[in-house]
């Protein structure tokens, strides 16, 4: 399994302030869609294309465009949501599909609400959603409901991992035939007795939407 943490002053600076107590949610929207934008451009860089030829006004011109079928982003409601729109930006004619996960925050286990996704992902590219890889149990059962379903290449964007949601990932998917990748904007020390990641920045949903 492929992990890759960005690496550039930009997601440095738009990751401090999201951590920060003091922003508030309008900014942490903002904040997080501009991240979710930066991570893309490197999660994206094994999307599939296609080759095309395109008249310019001089000449002909060899280029590509995103392949068929279209590749299929996955948010993870509800944190997930607020990663769509900086990931749609630069992935206009990906499809959508979503996927209602819910931690038991005793157990810490993770269970499906929800879905609306394509019955069949054969032959499809899938970037899944999920702001905090904390535990893992919610991006390995995401992951695996996706496979179920005949996805093949599979690449995760996070915010924040901890180390326990990586090894998590690689016991899960370290030998899986099908590609999985995971994009971060950083590695933190570890989880609490509560599963949240430490520094972390919070509770990812609450911070987007306010507490409900
Ligand atoms: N989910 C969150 O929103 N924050 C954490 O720190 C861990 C899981």
């Amino acid at each position: 399994m492929d992990v890759h943490t960005v690496d550039h002053p930009l997601v440095a600076h738009k990751l401090t302030t999201l951590r920060d107590e003091r922003t508030d949610s309008a900014t942490f929207r903002k904040l997080a869609d501009e991240l979710v934008t930066l991570l893309a451009y490197e999660a994206t860089r094994g999307v599939r294309v296609e080759d095309v030829t395109v008249t310019t006004p001089v000449a002909e011109a060899h280029g590509v465009n995103l392949a068929h079928p279209r590749p299929l982003v996955v948010p993870i409601l509800r944190a997930g949501l607020g990663m769509l729109d900086g990931m749609m930006r630069l992935l206009p004619t990906a499809e959508v599909g979503f996927l209602g996960m819910v931690r038991n925050e005793e157990t810490l286990q993770a269970s499906t609400y929800a879905e609306r996704l394509p019955a069949d992902l054969s032959g499809r590219q899938c970037y899944v959603l999920d702001p905090m890889l904390a535990t893992g149990g919610t991006l390995v059962a995401a992951i695996n409901f996706l496979l179920d379903r005949g996805a093949d290449d599979i690449t995760a964007i996070c915010l924040l991992a901890a180390p326990e949601g990586l090894a998590a990932m690689e016991q899960a998917f370290g030998s899986s035939a099908v590609p999985v990748q995971v994009v971060i904007a950083g590695l933190d020390e570890k989880l609490n007795e509560l599963g949240y990641i430490v520094p972390g920045l919070g509770d990812a949903g609450d911070r987007l939407y306010g507490v409900v």
